[in-house]
């Protein structure tokens, strides 16, 4: 089951919606990766403005407070970037400009594993109803890999700054109702803990005890029947 995260490739590339959406689906596995030696970047779509029930707080103060929350969880887990594509929070769809944005930081970073969320409305009740962001923030993560970063043709602005085509070797979608890929994360438990402790407008009120009882029922949960003490499970798609 331990599988290809550290076979020849060297970069990784997340995608999601909301500063936190990456700490709570797939930090463990950042983790691993950053301590593999692989150069992480998360990509955060949206600004975080609206993810408060403090009425004195305005949404700048508080995109500037998660930006910085987010910057602070990727120095835990040793990222190289935290690009904010700063599109406002609740409204994001999949749009050609959100795809050309993607796409960019894509052909930019060269990752040969994309980490992003699932863009379907899964009505299963899991996962509640599902956030509109995550689902456009999926389906344009999805677009840019393929084919817009491998096309050179398409957005061709890109090109002519500088920025080459660029494969995905692998998609890797978080949340999926059918995984298929699990990632020993036993090791990265402290670090994946430590990384969503630094969201402190999103966990407020909850002790570093409750966090760390939260991710490890989670993770535990997903490693039964896969030798794992602690997992992260991925939908794994190979691009061809
Ligand atoms: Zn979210």
């Amino acid at each position: 089951m331990e599988s290809k995260e550290n076979k020849d490739f060297t970069r990784g590339m997340v995608v999601v919606a909301h500063a936190d959406d990456a700490e709570y689906g797939c930090s463990g596995t950042v983790a691993k990766l950053c301590n593999l030696g692989f150069e992480m970047v998360y990509v955060m779509c949206t600004d975080g403005s609206k993810g408060t029930n403090n009425r004195n707080i305005s949404q700048k103060e508080l995109a500037a407070i998660r930006h910085a929350e987010q910057v602070n969880a990727g120095k835990v887990l040793g990222l190289k970037e935290v690009v904010f594509l700063d599109y406002e929070d609740s409204m994001l769809e999949p749009t050609i400009a959100l795809r050309r944005n993607i796409t960019q930081e894509i052909r930019r970073h060269k990752p040969d594993i994309l980490i992003c969320q699932y863009p379907l409305r899964t009505l299963d009740g899991k996962w509640g109803i599902g956030h509109p962001d995550h689902l456009a923030a999926g389906e344009a993560a999805l677009s840019a890999t393929f084919p817009s970063a491998r096309d050179h043709l398409t957005f061709p602005e890109l090109l002519a700054n500088g920025l080459e085509p660029h494969k995905v070797s692998e998609v890797w979608i978080m949340s999926h109702p059918v995984p298929n890929h699990w990632v020993d994360v036993t090791n990265h438990i402290e670090t994946s803990v430590d990384a969503i402790l630094q969201h402190t407008s999103q966990i407020e009120g909850s002790s570093r005890e409750e966090v760390d009882k939260r991710m490890r029922e989670g993770r535990k949960e997903k490693g039964i029947g896969k030798g794992m003490q602690y997992a992260e499970e991925f939908r794994l798609i190979t691009m061809r």
